[in-house]
């Protein structure tokens, strides 16, 4: 597939925008060759500017749940574009969203809107930093959150240590804030919580880990990090950025029977546009500005554009028919996998919903990050290349999962397996 204009794009970009990108994984370091510039998309597929078709299961990282401009999203941002793009003032969509989401989370009484999934867990950590007074923070290993200063930290050796920056330009003394543990292990959630308990003011993770593989965790583990926040009055945060209204209308704790304090949302809630929210019980929420003592502000916070396509989104979920259609699509999915699977021992993944991870090796799909297989990453990232010349689109990173939108067809997720099960065969 020759891509001519992109490569040219590319060349330019590279003098202008470091690393060609206004993100980094965008620059297909890990699956090798040079970014696709796309020109539009429609439902499930993509157009380059080069007039190749690609079928997309990367879905713009997640908010996509309805596909690439449905009708209905486009035509609510075309009507709300029409009447001014931003106020900077209050505005009833506002109302109207939050209604909707808090709706959706009934522990959760109330929201702040803000403009992507960063600056909402930002936010949720002063938050409960300010609330309890409380300096640290604990996250786990594989978890992304964003990439503020807190949480651009790794675990350093040991089980549960103080984290590392994994970036420069943070701080050791910001870094040293943020303590890091394994996932899927209750002894180190143990250990961590009766070394530092009292010094803890929030615990963040991501119920449903979907930012480096889905490392799906075991219902209890989740229940036993409850348990220790409850008993040492640490508040527990689930970043719901990527599970918010992707696999139920509503969150993914709800589905677990696991409550948190403070939800994080992002990605779907936009519809596309650039949104985050937080959302938590009215006194926890009742602590942020003008009301309580913690600073959080946006000059496009409330944007009305994005919130009108956060809404049509919202109702065309809200009646639980796209979930019901999502879970068609992956189990067809799942069976067209099984059948390859039965002679090929290396072919595993792990789907929730329309979230689908592959790790290609011959061991059980990992739940934490330090199990992930090294050959299995290789593997999946070799194939990307030679995927997108058959016109599939693949997040350019092993590490991502793949998403699936109502815009799909059966026969797409079945081309989906069988294109990558021949291109895996012949690593
Ligand atoms: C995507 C994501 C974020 C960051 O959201 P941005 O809008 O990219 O800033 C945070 N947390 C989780 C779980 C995410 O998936």
């Amino acid at each position: 597939m020759n891509r001519p204009q992109s490569e040219k794009l590319f060349q330019r970009a590279c003098q202008v925008m470091p690393g060609g990108v206004s993100s980094p994984v965008r620059a297909f370091r890990s699956v090798g060759g040079n970014p696709v510039y796309f020109a539009r998309a429609q439902g499930s597929r993509f157009e380059d500017v080069d007039g190749n078709r690609y079928s997309d299961f990367c879905m713009s990282w997640g908010p996509l749940v309805l596909g690439h401009a449905h009708p209905a999203v486009i035509e609510a941002v075309r009507t709300a574009a029409v009447d001014g793009l931003s106020y900077g003032a209050c505005c009833e969509a506002e109302v109207q969203l939050a209604e909707r989401v808090l709706q959706a989370f009934p522990l959760m009484e109330q929201v702040r809107f803000v403009s992507s999934g960063t600056e909402a867990v930002m936010t949720a950590l002063r938050l409960a930093r300010g609330a309890t007074g409380r300096p640290k923070i604990l996250k786990f290993e594989g978890g992304y959150h964003g990439h503020s200063d807190s949480l651009l930290v790794k675990a350093g050796s040991g089980l549960a240590t103080f984290g590392t920056s994994s970036s420069l330009g943070v701080p050791a003394a910001f870094a040293e804030q943020t303590v890091v543990c394994p996932l899927d292990d209750e002894a180190a959630l143990e250990a961590v919580f009766a070394q530092l308990g009292p010094e803890l003011a929030a615990a963040v993770v991501e119920p449903l880990p979907g930012n480096n593989g889905l490392l799906e965790q075991r219902p209890e583990w989740l229940r036993t990090l409850r348990r220790l926040c409850t008993a040492h009055g640490t508040l527990l945060i689930f970043d719901e950025v990527i599970s918010g209204f992707r696999m139920r209308f509503g969150g993914y704790g709800d589905l677990v029977q696991v409550p948190a304090d403070i939800v994080t949302l992002g990605k779907v809630i936009g519809g596309g546009m650039p949104v985050g929210a937080l959302a938590g019980p009215r006194d926890l929420m009742q602590q942020l500005a003008p009301v309580g003592g913690v600073y959080q502000a946006g000059t496009l916070s409330g944007n009305p554009i994005s919130l009108a396509a956060g809404i049509a989104t919202m109702d065309l979920l809200a009646d639980g028919t796209a979930y019901t259609r999502l879970e068609v699509l992956g189990q067809r999915l799942d069976a067209t996998l099984s059948d390859h699977a039965a002679t090929r021992p290396w072919l595993r993944w792990r789907r929730a919903g329309s979230l689908i991870w592959f790790h290609l090796a011959d061991v059980a799909v990992p739940r934490r990050a330090d199990t992930i297989d090294d050959g299995a990453i290789a593997r999946l990232n070799a194939i990307h290349g030679p995927m997108l010349d058959r016109g599939i689109y693949l997040p350019p990173s092993a590490y991502e999962v793949f998403f699936l939108s109502t815009a799909h067809s059966e026969a797409q997720v079945v081309e989906l397996a069988d294109n990558l099960v021949q291109l895996a065969d012949l690593t």
